[in-house]
């Protein structure tokens, strides 16, 4: 279904949990699912995913790079509307990948491959905006429940030392290719991703502008070409561009093409190091 980069079960695990299924169960926009994961068991399985993804993926830890992506990182989740969860951001050091994903409870990964594909700094916040967004709109658990059920997800929270524990997130782990997040979810991602940007005073366009890009790279995409990983759980389509450009036209017009996108403060934090 994907083309992974380091094919694992772990990497399937986390391209679905941020990804968009056609076959989807699509819900009315702003609809809210059924969700029996608590803020605590929400958080208590993210803990465990992200110490699974620290041990599979390399960590980038520049001191610069990592504050800069921290500070766009409080600077959005400052004003997330939902602000039960501790977020968290960290760089993975992948120039071959263009991917991000949040996780239950509020860890961000976001890879250099993506940072590269990024002209400034609020195309980077686009994305993260977006995956805060997933985040506030309780995404994870909306998903997880409607896939696997109460006692599932409860063993794996629970089961780290019970056979039955390990056998259960063996299960979620290997099976969790069937879950994505539904159009829904994802429009709703990009409502409150687009409104914390505007909020936090970036340029809103430049949600538009980097899906653009995705799209521009998906056509030109050969050999050599970092893999898109992100567009296969965000697809670039027409549809969505367009869909992002109503949300923008929301925002007045004046005030937007005065908003901020810090390219070259992006150019000296980020690019010129990820050379
Ligand atoms: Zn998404």
């Amino acid at each position: 279904m994907y083309k992974l980069v380091n094919p694992s079960h772990l990497a399937v695990l986390l391209v679905v949990l941020c990804g968009l299924s056609l076959q989807g169960c699509v819900t009315p926009e702003g609809g809210q699912q059924p969700n029996i994961l608590s803020t605590e068991q929400e958080i208590a399985l993210g803990d465990k995913m992200a110490t699974e993804v620290e041990a599979n993926e390399k960590i980038l830890n520049d001191p610069i790079i990592d504050d800069y992506v921290k500070e766009i990182g409080v600077r959005l989740a400052r004003i997330s509307p939902r602000q039960d969860v501790p977020y968290r951001f960290t760089v993975v050091d992948n120039p071959d990948t263009v991917n991000a994903f949040a996780l239950p409870g509020g860890h961000m990964y976001i890879y250099t491959g993506l940072m590269k594909l990024c002209q400034n700094e609020a195309q980077l916040a686009s994305v993260m905006a977006h995956e805060i967004g997933h985040v506030a709109g309780h995404h994870h658990g909306e998903s997880l429940t409607r896939q696997y059920g109460y006692s599932m997800l409860i063993g794996f929270i629970l089961g780290d030392r019970s056979s039955q524990g390990a056998e259960v997130a063996a299960q979620l782990i290997g099976t969790i290719g069937e879950l994505r997040f539904s159009r829904g979810q994802e429009n709703e991602s990009d409502r409150i991703g687009m409104d914390m940007m505007w909020r936090a005073g970036y340029n809103p366009e430049a949600m538009v502008s980097f899906m653009e890009r995705m799209l521009q790279n998906e056509q030109q995409q050969g050999r050599g070409q970092p893999a898109l990983k992100f567009l296969s759980s965000h697809p670039a389509t027409a549809e969505r561009i367009a869909a992002l450009q109503a949300l923008v036209a929301q925002y007045p017009a004046d005030l937007r093409a005065t908003s901020p996108v810090y390219a070259e403060r992006y150019q000296e934090k980020v690019l010129n190091r990820l050379k």
